[in-house]
């Protein structure tokens, strides 16, 4: 039986932390689909479709992983997509309660689709979509936070602005 995943997220936009989260579910999952949340009640730097191309960039290497974007809610997405489980990622305890709810709320909706969860590795534990944009706004370097592509459409996003 194939086992499919789905790893809903934001990605504004895609970081190492990321990454390391979608390389090492593709290893556990035979098919790893990766949500771009397209939620109109959050405000996002980039759009979905540049969300979307960005991760599509920094994922060649991965044969079993495919990208979509997404406005409903992820039950309902992993239920369409027959997944098995959603992926997410938990750095420090402060993921943790937030995560935690969105499981269980996960649960109550559908308690066919499971959430499994992978730590981040040590050197990213500190990373976020947020932060990167931070020092990025400020000209600092984040070129050990996100690939290349990422790091220049981040500064001519931001010069644009
Ligand atoms: P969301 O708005 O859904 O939280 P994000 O793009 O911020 O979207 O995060 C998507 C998922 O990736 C979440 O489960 C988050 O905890 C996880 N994640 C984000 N950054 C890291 C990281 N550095 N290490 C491990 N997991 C991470």
């Amino acid at each position: 039986m194939n086992k499919i995943g789905l790893y809903p997220g934001s990605f504004d936009p895609v970081t190492y932390g990321h990454l390391d989260l979608i390389k090492r579910g593709s290893q556990v999952f035979d098919h790893l689909y990766i949500s771009v949340s397209n939620n109109s009640n959050k405000r996002y730097l980039f759009s979905a479709e540049e969300r979307r191309d960005l991760l599509l960039e920094c994922t060649k290497g991965l044969s079993n992983v495919e990208i979509i974007i997404c406005d409903k809610l992820s039950v309902d997405l992993a239920e369409e997509l027959q997944a098995n489980a959603i992926l997410r990622g938990l750095r420090a305890v402060t993921d943790f309660d937030y995560e935690m709810q969105m499981a269980l709320t996960n649960r109550q909706l559908n308690p066919n689709v499971e959430t499994i969860f992978m730590m981040t590795r040590k050197e990213y534990s500190f990373l976020s979509s947020s932060i990167v944009k931070e020092v990025a706004q400020y000209g600092g370097d984040i070129s050990s936070f996100v690939p290349k592509v990422v790091e220049e459409r981040l500064f001519s996003k931001i010069k644009s602005k």
